[in-house]
């Protein structure tokens, strides 16, 4: 029967066996998690659910360093829908937020920020400069209006690792709240929301947490999510305090939740609570080492000097005579899956070690390097 509609429609290609994605997020991800999808038809009204979704909000909380004191609230969507949500939903009517950008993702900020209109210093610091905790304390001792601080943690963009915990040191100190994009750092960074004086962290399922793509969530102190109660939201779906309240006080979502996402969710949250952070950290910074020593072998140069870089994800320009998307397709034939950046970067692209990786895959992937460069580069046997 489908075949009536495969002439009219086209028919979906059979899917490949396992494809080893090096881009960051989505993730290749454990067994256990994908076998999770296959939770049976259920109604988000029901308690089990609301189960799910209470034990989901405390591990996720627990991943980011909160405590007791702190919770987590789930989104349905991508990771800026959590970020969105957050940024959209804290600074009042009469408050300034200072949008740090050093990256796509910084100005992914700025953009939301400007879309809603709220009051905004702008510090720019050019992609692939670091972040200067100088410059953001002179701003905010120069600017009392100012009374949130937005950044991102892991500039994915660039793969480089932005010094969370000095921003929140001085946030702290000066009494403003700190808003994170923390959605390609937690799991697989130091990072700890209580430690680093982080106010508001935002993060997602699909990368170093190696959930699948659909859930992400804003974790905080519960008293910063009362504190919204009186400041008016600006959107209707992403309004943060409306989705605190519903998940934390009611014990009821909102709006229909990404149900069997989130309890695949939950079985990648019990993995990397079982594996610990520091286990994870330690894990991709070990697999990070090999993708960037088999770089270097290979005389290929990186975008970032490697005091910035983070465990995560390589920044590598693009050999000479050789155009990114015959590399990209050629090692996708090959069975991996490589990553482009914003252009902005000119001829760079992206070598991720996020998800169920191993050394195998590294191994793998250089072979099939090693086969493919020759093929793409101009002039070269093809
Ligand atoms: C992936 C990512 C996002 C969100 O992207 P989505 O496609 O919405 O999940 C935001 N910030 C950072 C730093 C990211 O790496």
């Amino acid at each position: 029967m489908p075949d009536a509609f495969a002439s009219k429609y086209g028919k979906a290609a059979p899917p490949p066996s396992r494809t080893v994605l090096l881009n960051p997020g989505p993730v290749n991800v454990h067994e256990r998690v994908r076998s999770a999808l296959a939770y049976p038809d259920v109604c988000h009204r029901e308690p089990e659910v609301a189960d799910l979704m209470t034990r989901v909000r405390a591990k996720a909380t627990a991943v980011c360093g909160g405590d007791e004191t702190c919770t987590s609230v789930l989104l349905a969507g991508s990771g800026t829908a959590a970020l969105e949500a957050a940024v959209s939903s804290v600074v009042p009517a009469d408050g300034r937020i200072l949008v740090l950008d050093n990256g796509n993702y910084g100005l992914r900020i700025h953009l939301i920020v400007a879309t809603h209109g709220i009051d905004e210093t702008y510090l720019e610091f050019g992609w692939t400069n670091p972040i200067d905790p100088a410059a953001v304390e002179r701003a905010l001792v120069d600017d009392p209006t100012i009374t949130h601080v937005a950044m991102v943690h892991h500039e994915t963009s660039t793969g480089m690792l932005n010094p969370v915990r000095a921003i929140g040191e001085i946030t702290h100190r000066l009494g403003r709240s700190l808003l994170v994009d923390a959605i390609s750092s937690v799991g697989a960074e130091s990072f700890d929301m209580l430690a680093d004086h982080v106010d508001w962290c935002v993060a997602t399922a699909n990368k170093c947490l190696e959930g699948l793509p659909g859930v992400s969530f804003v974790c905080a102190p519960r008293s910063r999510f009362e504190e919204l109660a009186d400041v008016p939201a600006h959107t209707f779906y992403l309004d943060l305090h409306g989705h605190y309240r519903g998940q934390a006080i009611v014990g009821a979502p909102l709006f229909t939740p990404a149900v069997q996402v989130m309890f695949a969710f939950e079985q990648a949250l019990d993995l990397v609570l079982e594996e610990t952070v520091t286990g994870r950290a330690a894990r991709y910074a070990e697999l990070a080492a090999q993708v960037r020593a088999g770089l270097a072998e290979r005389g290929m140069e990186f975008l970032l000097p490697a005091e910035h870089w983070s465990n995560s994800v390589t920044n590598v320009m693009v050999p000479d005579g050789v155009r990114y998307a015959d590399l990209h397709d050629g090692l996708k034939d090959e069975g991996y899956v490589v990553y482009g950046v914003q252009e902005e970067l000119g001829a760079v692209f992206r070598v991720a070690n996020m998800g169920q990786l191993d050394e195998a895959d590294i191994k793998g992937f250089f072979s099939a390097l090693d086969r493919v460069l020759p093929a793409v580069r101009t002039g070269g046997a093809a």
